[in-house]
């Protein structure tokens, strides 16, 4: 009667036994100071025009003449033709159609699965991955089959010589911070129409790169419009976590079994959702002008301050690590052989700094550790001091 596949879910270990050991030992020695370098949410404000627009979006609300209803499922076109613009900033030609908007993409990567035929299809999962593509690859019964990321391919997975149906790829990946260049994208969109996979593009770290040769879309590689949807989100791009907006691209091309992608999912949403909040829309359109992202870019720059401070010791230490350049996440290998956990135990014990165990991503994250760049300058700073000055 129930779907008994939700039992195959860890319960979520890894915040839960962070918390549980950071709390014993913050009660046990209340005069330390602890920094936590393990914070996967951002922490600067939103930019004055997009608080701006939500707050007169909100005001429009309280007067008869400027009162709304439900809006569009998919989203105002206003809103669609502002991803659209912001595409195209990148020479990334889209159709105002293609696009849909949501609440954030955790969502939108979860509801996109009914999509799919449960319990039918196969699964490649990049290990260590973010839970949630594991998490709804399990509820729905899939054949999960996990790509080994590790040192040898610097932690960006490649593609197998088999077929699947559904990939998830996550580009500047979260927790490992590594990029997929353009050369590497383009073997997997080939591998996906080789195959007849779709790939599931979690782009919500893009605004985070720097490199020219990372892609801001997967939609920049040639064959990509016929194997690919992808899902961006203000979330870490505009600082949107409690504002929740997110946006999503299916291009028309993208059929499998002589069904448009597309039209499904947009049945999918006008069924079973009834759209984004009118204010967030406005936050996003507001957020997608120039003067919007040049004011959310301030906080990226913000947070590339803390990368800095963090790979400059891990360079001066020689450890190996990916990230940062392209992304807030710093994904490093533990000294001497160490296993996440004791390097997580170390540093809460003996230097108060807490980070996130890589083995919680997934087996192969075993022995890495993610360092995140969302605390303040200040706290970095001393966090790295107090690394910089250990003999590991
Ligand atoms: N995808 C990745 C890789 C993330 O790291 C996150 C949030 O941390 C999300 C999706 C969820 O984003 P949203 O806030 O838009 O739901």
């Amino acid at each position: 009667m129930i779907n008994l596949n939700f039992s195959k879910l860890e319960e979520n270990y890894l915040f839960t036994e962070i918390a549980r050991r950071t709390d014993e030992f913050v009660r046990a020695n209340p005069d330390k100071r602890v920094i936590r370098l393990g914070i996967g949410d951002v922490t600067r404000p939103i930019a004055r025009v997009t608080a701006d627009a939500i707050i007169n979006a909100v005001e429009e609300l309280t007067h008869t003449e400027t009162f709304r209803g439900y809006g569009p499922e998919v989203g105002y076109v206003w809103a669609r033709e502002a991803v659209k613009r912001y595409y195209s900033t990148y020479g990334i030609e889209v159709d105002a159609d293609e696009i849909t908007i949501g609440d954030g993409i955790g969502e939108d990567i979860a509801n996109v699965t009914d999509l799919f035929d449960k319990g039918g299809c196969t699964v490649l999962l990049p290990d260590p991955v973010y839970p949630l593509y594991k998490a709804t690859s399990l509820i729905d019964g899939q054949r999960i089959i996990y790509i080994e990321c590790n040192k040898a391919n610097n932690f960006l997975p490649t593609p197998p010589d088999f077929g699947s149906d559904v990939v998830y790829l996550c580009s500047p990946n979260n927790p490992t911070g590594a990029a997929f260049n353009r050369r590497q994208l383009q073997e997997w969109v080939d591998y996906a129409n080789r195959v007849g996979a779709v790939i599931l593009y979690d782009n919500a770290y893009e605004r985070f790169i720097t490199d020219d040769d990372c892609p801001h879309s997967i939609f920049a590689i040639p064959g990509a419009r016929s194997c690919a949807m992808e899902f961006n989100s203000l979330s870490k791009t505009a600082g949107f976590t409690c504002v929740r907006s997110g946006y999503n691209m299916i291009p028309k091309e993208l059929v499998r079994d002589g069904v448009s992608l597309l039209r499904l999912w947009q049945q999918r949403q006008t069924t079973k959702y009834n759209g984004a909040p009118y204010m967030t829309q406005r936050g996003l359109e507001a957020t997608l002008t120039p003067e919007g992202l040049r004011q959310a870019d301030e906080n990226i720059h913000y947070y590339k301050r803390n990368v800095k401070l963090i790979t400059d010791v891990l360079d001066r230490k020689g450890w190996y690590y990916t990230g940062g350049r392209n992304s807030p996440y710093i994904w490093l290998e533990c000294p001497n052989g160490m296993k996440s956990w004791e390097m997580f135990d170390l540093l809460l014990n003996e230097l108060y700094v807490i980070g996130t165990p890589g083995v919680g991503f997934g087996e192969y994250g075993e022995g890495f550790f993610r360092l995140t760049t969302f605390n303040t300058y200040e706290k970095t700073k001393e966090a790295m001091e107090r690394i910089d000055r250990y003999h590991f």
